[in-house]
């Protein structure tokens, strides 16, 4: 038995994957070559989208992707407290205000009829949103069809954040296929599904947004005489025609994410099977486990308990802590985002979002990972359950 602690994620780098690196190294393109486009059609191929295209972050991802569907000063984002902080900042950036759907106590997605009452009262008080972060939890994918339908009854555009969900299904169909959204992003930070160390992508359906957000990741600068408003000077000629930024992925990053890709399916299937083990064995303990939505297959990146602390002698927080000091590498995702110093100061407070609230005050995140041995798994289980007596 190991005394190191066990971290709640952790990257599953193979020497397929370092080769593809050093492959890079040794070549002549270590940025804006050919490993980024061939990355870019890896993900676009298993997601069954037109465009793909790799950024720096999935930050960065979700800030072209505000800005190509037109984000700006006076519009409204939206998107669920339980997330991190990048789904809601990213409306922020833009200029735009920023506001919260209370999640399902169930799937602990933003609630897809939270989101219909509040529309309600929105177009009522004419302050709809502009754009809609679906962020799929865990990599549980949230009700689509019905967040889709509502998009198109009150007219705002949609944005997945996928960042925990690349390798899940929803209807039967890989996430990230772009049928009840414009754009999906994905994260490839080393403790999410696939990695490459840092990194994100865009993917979508929609040519023109897939163009904009290409200009918008380097520079707002193209070399194309068609997307030009002047005629170019000589062979040398770029043009800047918007305001964009350095968002590019590196060839090494991009041959990382390449080699990754040809492990998704089986990284996806290792965490159902942990998912499945913690289920069966945590399922005497005073603890829910998590919901698994019927027409979806999770990417699963985070396996999240809430204690039933009515139950418990011992408050969450102590709880937390013992399994800290006992060196399981337990964590909490998410506080909620309206509660953070930064968002209050907006004028959120304590008690706006209940579920949300609630979820916070009993959730903790379970070691899960590829690399996840099952004796590591049984040392987590061994010690949650003397800490819950
Ligand atoms: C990790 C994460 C992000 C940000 O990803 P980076 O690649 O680190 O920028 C955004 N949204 C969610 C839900 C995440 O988990």
């Amino acid at each position: 038995m190991s005394s190191s602690v066990i971290p709640y994620g952790k990257q599953d780098i193979s020497q397929d994957d370092i080769d593809a690196v050093v492959a890079v190294l040794k070549s002549d393109f270590l940025t804006q070559g050919p490993q980024v486009p061939a990355f870019e059609k890896a993900v676009a191929d298993y997601c069954g989208a037109k465009h793909a295209l790799a950024v720096n972050s999935a930050t960065s991802a979700l800030h072209i992707a505000c800005l190509a569907l037109g984000l700006g000063e006076g519009d409204w984002l939206w998107t669920t407290p339980i997330t991190f902080v990048a789904s809601a900042n990213c409306g922020l950036y833009c200029g735009a205000q920023v506001d919260f759907i209370d999640i399902n106590p169930r799937t602990y997605n933003l609630c897809a009829d939270a989101l219909e009452q509040k529309l309600i009262v929105a177009q009522a008080n004419d302050c709809q949103p502009k754009v809609v972060v679906a962020v799929h939890l865990c990599g549980q994918p949230c009700e689509m069809e019905k967040i889709h339908r509502l998009s198109q009854r009150y007219g705002f555009r949609i944005i997945e954040d996928a960042s925990h969900a690349i390798g899940g299904r929803y209807q039967d169909k890989p996430i990230g296929n772009g049928r009840y959204s414009d754009i999906t992003i994905f994260s490839f930070h080393p403790v999410k599904i696939v990695t490459t160390a840092e990194g994100g992508m865009v993917v979508t359906n929609d040519k023109a947004l897939a163009e904009k957000m290409e200009l918008l990741r380097s520079h707002g600068i193209t070399r194309d005489p068609a997307l030009m408003t002047h005629k170019p000077d000589g062979g040398w000629y770029y043009q800047q025609v918007e305001l964009g930024f350095n968002y590019r992925m590196t060839e090494l990053q991009a041959a990382l994410g390449v080699s990754q890709m040809q492990r998704l399916d089986q990284f996806v299937a290792k965490r159902h099977q942990l998912a499945t083990r913690y289920d069966q064995l945590l399922s005497e303990l005073p603890v829910i486990t998590p919901y698994q939505l019927a027409n979806g297959y999770s990417g699963l990146h985070l396996y999240v308990v809430r204690l039933k602390t009515e139950q418990l002698k011992r408050s969450h927080r102590e709880i937390f802590d013992e399994l800290r000091e006992a060196g399981i590498g337990v964590n909490l995702h998410y506080i909620p985002v309206h509660t953070q110093p930064y968002y209050k100061q907006l004028g959120f407070k304590q008690g706006d979002y209940p579920q949300a609230e609630s979820y916070y005050s009993e959730a903790i995140s379970l070691p899960m990972f590829p690399l996840l041995s099952e004796a590591d798994q049984d040392r987590v289980i061994e010690v949650l359950t003397k800490v819950l007596q």
